[in-house]
């Protein structure tokens, strides 16, 4: 699938081949004010005040913003609310005092179930969460995950260790049907590493499906190239006959699309390549206050997914994590747009489930508060109040106006 190189690009001598290839955008990756300024060709005003927000927030050994090449040429830099922009271009306002944020990663040391490996995080019976990276093609400005991706303050490199730990510890745990690898991004790993990884894990007799939750196919969709696609595929297949296995193993692809206009053309033929070959695609979207929240832009975001026979997943209510405020919704604002979707017939028994997620687990959020979903206003600010259905508890999550 060729596309444009921009000009920018093209004028340092930028080959074709080297602008599809997945590697040479991760290699090429953007993480200074200087040269974003220069890819974007903004105007000087603008410039100075990047280049301040970036001094900001540069801390020696991070980088503080990564982009890949491919991710900024699909920015329209005239539109100041462009949504990828929105996403992955620091504001001034992430400095602005938080209402409510969690300073870590949302986890409980019960979590892990290879004790001090840390690497496999388990909150429901059937479902063990892999982390096999540590970072990401680009850093989304909202991610639930910062601690781990963009800080790096949180270890989960994996290695031939702590994966053969973690293959013992889901080995053991017979109730397990899900393995969902997530964050960082599982396609930042090479083919070889991360074939050997999926591999292994086929052959654990109890497990059904493997969950592999990526955002490459916005930040770098030729990672979805013809070999990754026949590999996958043939995973999948030799499954079916593997000794001791009744059935085969579903692989499935969890993207992550916010707005219609993160559907490039590359993005949409890495979907047809996987669904082409028989690798399931779900997608997962967040809602972002000024990207998404509105109904008529997530309708026309699922209804170009469903064309695409990607399965909608979840609309995730945006975590508080530090500096992101401004891009929270309250979650009685999820509620109206999930009502208003939900009049639109078209999309009759395929909306996505509305989640929040929670220090213990993910909890599905009603269209409307009930007893057992309600909504206080507390000194601090508004709190919901949730029966779990992970603890059978009443727990609490902050909210805002
Ligand atoms: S790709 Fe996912 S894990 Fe990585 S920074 Fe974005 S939201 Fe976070």
């Amino acid at each position: 699938m060729p596309s444009n190189i921009p000009k920018y690009y093209k004028n340092k001598g930028v080959t074709a081949a080297q602008w599809h290839d997945w590697r040479w955008q991760l290699a090429n990756n953007i993480n200074t004010a200087q040269e974003l300024c220069q890819v974007a060709n903004l105007p000087k005003s603008e410039a100075k005040k990047l280049m301040a927000i970036f001094a900001k927030l540069a801390e020696p050994g991070l980088d503080a913003v990564r982009l890949t090449p491919f991710l900024i040429s699909l920015i329209d830099w005239k539109n100041p609310t462009d949504p990828i922009r929105l996403q992955h271009i620091p504001d001034e306002a992430e400095f602005k005092p938080d209402r409510y944020t969690i300073n870590k990663v949302w986890e409980q040391p019960n979590d892990f179930a290879d004790g001090a490996n840390r690497f496999i995080q388990q909150k429901y019976p059937d479902i063990i969460l892999l982390r096999l990276a540590s970072t990401c093609n680009a850093f989304c400005r909202f991610c639930f995950e910062k601690e781990r991706t963009l800080r790096r303050s949180v270890r989960t490199a994996i290695g031939p260790i702590q994966f053969k730990k973690a293959l013992d510890a889901i080995n053991s745990k017979p109730n397990v049907r899900q393995i969902l690898i997530s964050g960082g991004d599982p396609m930042i790993i090479p083919d070889q590493l991360l074939f050997h990884y999926l591999g292994q894990i086929v052959k654990i007799p109890h497990i059904s499906t493997i969950r592999l939750n990526t955002r490459a196919l916005l930040h770098n969709p030729f990672r979805i190239d013809e070999k990754f696609v026949n590999t996958l595929a043939k995973i999948q297949t030799d499954s079916w006959k593997i000794k001791g296995r009744e059935r085969g193993v579903s692989i499935e692809i969890g993207v992550h699309f916010n707005h219609p206009q993160e559907l490039s053309a590359e993005a949409l033929n890495a979907i047809r390549q996987l669904r082409r070959a028989g690798i399931g695609v779900y997608n997962q979207t967040v809602l972002l206050k000024g990207i998404n929240d509105n109904v008529e832009i997530l309708a026309d975001l699922y209804r170009c997914l469903r064309q695409e026979n990607v399965t909608l997943h979840y609309l995730s209510h945006a975590m508080p994590v530090p500096g992101t405020d401004h891009l929270r919704t309250s979650i009685t604002a999820g509620q109206i747009i999930m009502r208003q979707l939900r009049r639109k017939k078209e999309f009759r028994g395929q909306l996505p489930y509305f989640e929040t997620s929670h220090y213990t687990g993910k909890q599905i959020i009603p269209d409307d508060f009930n007893d057992n979903f309600k909504l206080f206003k507390a000194k601090n600010g508004p709190e919901i109040h949730f029966l779990s259905d992970i603890t059978g508890k009443i727990e609490i999550l902050p909210d805002v106006n």
